[in-house]
């Protein structure tokens, strides 16, 4: 998930202490912006505004208890419980926040990445996910602790698909579960053709499935109808590929059925949902899942 550029400040009163744990002020500042973008953002939705209340309650209780843990015992715990090796450099924040999306991601029983860590990135790049291995890295050059404000923002930009705190962690481990399935598609197309062809011809024939589905994926969403479906329905940043489509639908449906309190799922999303009842994206949907995507790239 890239960051959006745009200077966070240019709406807010750019006193120092909207950042980290959201008081009374912030919760002011907060509707004032919301008012603001209610006017200018056509797609923003009383629903929208509600999961962002919401998150602010869950990122506050979340704030105060990620002062008094230790990372080393959050990393042991994911081992044992996961079987995942996690390394959060001591980043208090961003170990609450991966247990927190692991339990998520555990109670839907959704396939998990291969490992976490914590890692400096280039650019404006909150997280990535291997598109190899599945391992999630997140940017340690981010202020993670300031990452309810940042979501709210991007949100009301339309930039992202929800502004839950636990977006970009959710965003991430769905690039891995959508790899996931292509991994085991690729592998399974692969196996056919070794049957079938020598390792000469394979190579001559470029039969790679793996990589080919990956960078189907990844390539830029041209199709103009899907584009502009996915920006109205999604996000701006979900409609610049497939694989960013998929995290991103994926964030809104985990996120906007996450209970305040125990910040786990109350209903499974991907049974019945209401945006996706729209027909047309439930086809883009299932075809990115299944990687049959060449109809919506270049
Ligand atoms: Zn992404």
């Amino acid at each position: 998930m890239k960051i959006n550029n745009t200077n966070k400040n240019i709406y807010t009163n750019s006193t120092p202490s909207f950042k980290r744990y959201f008081d009374a002020n912030m919760r002011k500042n907060f509707e004032r912006m919301v008012d603001y973008y209610k006017r200018i953002n056509p797609y923003l939705k009383d629903e929208d505004i509600m999961v962002m209340q919401n998150s602010i309650d869950s990122f506050n209780a979340v704030y105060k208890g990620a002062q008094t843990i230790n990372t080393t015992n959050v990393e042991n715990q994911i081992y044992n419980k996961f079987h995942i090796p996690a390394d959060f450099k001591g980043n208090k924040f961003l170990a609450s926040m991966t247990a927190l999306t692991l339990n998520i991601f555990q109670k839907l029983r959704l396939p998990l990445p291969t490992g976490i860590k914590v890692a400096p990135q280039k650019g404006n790049i909150a997280g990535s996910c291997s598109t190899y291995t599945r391992e999630i890295t997140f940017n340690a050059n981010e202020d993670w602790s300031d990452v309810q404000y940042c979501m709210i923002y991007q949100k009301l930009e339309n930039w992202s698909s929800s502004g839950h705190f636990l977006s970009t962690p959710v965003h991430e481990f769905m690039h891995s579960v959508h790899l996931f399935n292509l991994h085991k598609l690729a592998a399974q197309k692969q196996q056919i053709v070794d049957s079938l062809y020598s390792k000469m011809l394979r190579d001559f024939l470029k039969m790679d499935f793996k990589t080919t589905m990956i960078n189907q994926a990844g390539s830029p969403l041209i199709n103009k109808n899907a584009n502009r479906a996915v920006n109205q329905k999604v996000s701006e940043y979900g409609s610049s590929t497939p694989a960013e489509m998929f995290a991103d639908i994926g964030a809104k449906m985990i996120t906007y059925n996450l209970d305040r309190k125990t910040i786990l799922p109350s209903k499974n999303p991907f049974v019945f949902k209401d945006f996706t009842e729209d027909k047309y994206m439930m086809q883009i949907m299932n075809d990115v899942w299944k990687g049959n995507v060449s109809q919506y790239i270049q």
